[in-house]
């Protein structure tokens, strides 16, 4: 893009960048490819080598500078070969020990020889020691350093003087000139950035560390502004750009919504005809729609959708609908058919549980245009499918679509209508930053008659008094879902990674793989202990068409008990099912569990999800289980979970491939705020510095950002 403006470093330009041993492909790994970028790579922290520090005054534990004569210097052979250098200052003594050292460094330290080092020191077994210290040869009259010394982060075979020597280069050739107007500054009074730039990468000695390493200091403040800014103008110039761009208006006829309306056995929730107005408002525009709909679990987005593509297809377009999962694809396949029989239309399904051949009519049908709904999984957006004329594309649950769905979908919509619908509450500061280039409907309200769920935590221990209650709930022609845990490793929730898709792509995965064995175990000890009941299990590995079997049973109450992996996870309606069991609850993700247990009370039975728990319980998984006991709103427990989360992790940022923010906190609202506001003033009444910013701190990276 704007890659003629960066000054590429010319140290790095010659060298291969396909070896990942170069330097060049070292410094890539740490994003640094022009010299612009270094000058945003900020310190970790600071070491202070302004001062001499006596060793009789040394702390242990404590790294500090000292200036040392070499007494003597031997390699030992004990227990292992190392090199020993006694040295000494005019009050103490001390040992440095090398476990590697090369023969240069054994030269250094001949007797007599003068050095600053620099180290912690704690006391070794024959008296205080320095394990590998930083050490090099004074020269004559060598000055002490007037600035604290900066550690960066790096990547291995990346030291820590290569770093700073680029760095430092780059300090004296980058352009730092301000992009704020000196007005602005002073009204948020916040430092200039050449000045914040320098004080950071070289703060005087006299700073508290302190301050500086926990980013509470005025420097860090116009840093992490600059880069909220950054991205709040990349935003909003991505919602210019896609107002600029054209897209077919679509209107509509309103013969076949109102149509739908009419056979639906309910009415349209406010919320819902509020949604579909806004939504019908923007297909009539001649730029693209990108709207996210968001809804509570339950709340009804599904009609909405189809009202949408309705609407396209009364406008003489095609519209397409994109579910993360195969099984919640089938299940929009069994919904839309259903809906738009009456109507006299059909539609084309693209999942994988279609054979070779159906594929390819499917391809076709969708190519020559005389389909005009298509509805799958990814695989509506390969590059074999052609559409004769998309008006809408619709995705489903879009945060569980990869980053690379998303950009493919918005190559083949590139001018089209978007419609994302989401059940993932986004909070305030989220949808401030990450999604501000998109217009936002929400459905604030679920469809009357629903009673509210229960919820019950109950200990492992007394499973058997949950097997009971499934059976009785089942011989009331009820039916459940028993969900079987995600297994963990070191901790670390891999919820994230639970899309199909995703699994898929990483081949067997080891958590799948767990997850299907537990699920196995469960389904075999459920029949086991309840004959009489009609049992059935779905999980990831089996073949697209067996899910979809297994599932339409489930649908038709052929299967009263349905044992699941967290295939289920998202979208699934089986408004019969009344009782969910979640075993290992602990193990799950607070987002996680509040999509799972919206699977039940979507009919008007009393509804129950049993929390089953193994203690003893850590301190977070007794947090998630607190809140999804005490809460039933989305967005009360999407706020939690960014609490207990962080910004990263809720937002599956870095399975999504979003750039997180590196030194701003989203949290820090107050700050989003002013951000938010300023790229708007700036955008309009200073593009030139909008675009001068967004460059020093994008560069290229712009279009991960916006996907
Ligand atoms: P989600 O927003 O979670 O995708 P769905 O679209 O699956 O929710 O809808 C949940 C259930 O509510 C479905 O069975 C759907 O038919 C039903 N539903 C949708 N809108 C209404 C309404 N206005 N009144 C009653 N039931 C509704
Ligand atoms: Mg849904």
């Amino acid at each position: 893009m704007h890659w003629s403006r960066r000054t590429p470093c010319s140290s790095l330009a010659d060298k291969k960048p396909g070896n990942a041993n170069t330097l060049a492909a070292r410094l890539a790994r740490l994003g640094l490819r022009s010299e612009a970028d270094f000058v945003l790579h900020l310190p970790l922290r600071y070491e202070d080598e302004t001062r001499i520090t006596e060793l009789v005054d040394a702390r242990p534990g404590v790294a500090a500078q000292f200036e040392v004569d070499v007494i003597d210097s031997e390699i030992a052979y004990r227990p292992r070969r190392q090199l020993l250098a006694r040295v000494r200052d005019g009050r103490g003594a001390l040992l440095l020990r090398f476990l590697n050292f090369y023969p240069s460094q054994q030269k250094v330290l001949q007797p007599g020889a003068r050095l600053r080092i620099f180290g912690e020191l704690h006391e070794g077994y024959l008296g205080p020691e320095i394990i590998h210290p930083r050490f090099h040869l004074m020269r004559e009259g060598e000055p002490l350093p007037d600035r604290l010394t900066p550690v960066y982060p790096t990547t291995a075979g990346l030291g820590q003087a290569t770093l700073r020597r680029l760095i430092d280069k780059a300090l004296n050739s980058v352009d730092l000139a301000d992009t704020l107007p000196m007005a602005l500054r002073e009204t948020l009074r916040l430092p200039e950035f050449a000045a914040a730039i320098h004080y950071l990468h070289r703060p005087p000695p006299e700073v508290t560390q302190a301050a500086l390493e926990a980013r509470d200091h005025p420097a860090w403040r116009r840093v992490q502004f600059d880069e909220l800014l950054a991205q709040q103008i990349s935003l909003r110039r991505a919602y210019a750009a896609r107002r600029a761009r054209g897209a077919p208006p679509l209107v509509g006829t309103a013969k076949l919504t109102q149509a739908l309306l009419a056979s639906l056995p309910f009415r349209l929730t406010r919320a819902q005809q509020r949604a579909w107005r806004e939504i019908a408002v923007d297909l009539g525009q001649p730029h693209p729609m990108q709207r996210l709909l968001q809804g509570d679990v339950g709340s009804g987005k599904t009609v909405v959708a189809a009202l949408a593509m309705l609407h396209a297809v009364e406008a003489g377009y095609q519209a397409a609908l994109m579910a993360p999962t195969e099984i919640l694809a089938e299940q929009h396949n069994r919904k839309i058919a259903a809906w738009l029989a009456p109507l006299g239309l059909d539609a084309v399904w693209l999942t994988g549980s279609l054979k070779k051949r159906e594929k390819e009519v499917a391809i076709a049908r969708v190519g020559a245009g005389d389909t005009a709904i298509a509805s799958g999984t990814h695989a509506l957006i390969e590059d074999k499918v052609e559409f004769a004329r998309l008006g809408l594309a619709i995705v489903d649950e879009q945060h569980r679509f990869g980053v690379r769905q998303r950009l493919a979908l918005k190559e083949k919509g590139q001018f089209a209508h978007q419609l994302a619908m989401s059940a993932t509450p986004i909070p305030r500061t989220l949808a401030m930053s990450y999604y501000a280039d998109l217009d936002v409907s929400v459905l604030d309200e679920l469809p009357p008659g629903r009673t509210p769920v229960t919820t019950k935590l109950v200990a492992e221990s007394r499973r058997d008094q949950v097997v009971a209650r499934v059976h009785q709930a089942c011989r009331g022609g009820g039916q459940a879902y028993w969900v079987c845990p995600l297994i963990e490793e070191n901790g670390v929730s891999a919820e994230a990674d639970a899309s199909e898709a995703r699994v898929k792509r990483s081949g067997r995965s080891r958590n799948a793989v767990l997850q299907l064995k537990t699920a196995e175990e469960t389904y075999a000890r459920l029949v086991a202990d309840l004959p009489d009941l009609r049992i059935g299990l779905v999980h990831g590995r089996l073949k697209a068409a067996e899910k979809a079997a297994v599932m339409s049973a489930f649908v038709a109450n052929e299967i009263q008990v349905l044992v699941a992996t967290t295939v289920i996870e998202v979208g699934v309606d089986v408004p019969n099912a009344s009782l969910m069991v979640i075993e290992h609850a602990e193990r799950f993700g607070l987002a996680q569990l509040h999509q799972l247990r919206g699977r039940v009370g979507r009919g008007t039975a009393q509804s129950a999800c049993i929390l089953l728990y193994a203690q003893p319980l850590g301190e977070l998984a007794r947090a998630r289980l607190k809140v999804i006991f005490e809460s039933t709103d989305g967005f009360e427990i999407a706020r939690e979970d960014l609490r207990l989360r962080g910004p990263g992790e809720f937002i599956g940022a870095r399975q999504s491939g979003l750039p997180l923010l590196r030194y701003a906190d989203l949290d820090d609202e107050a700050l989003v705020e002013q951000a938010r506001a300023v790229a708007e003033e700036m955008l309009r009444d200073a593009p030139e510095l909008a675009t001068a910013h967004l460059q020093r701190w994008l560069g290229g990276r712009e279009e991960l950002l916006k996907a």
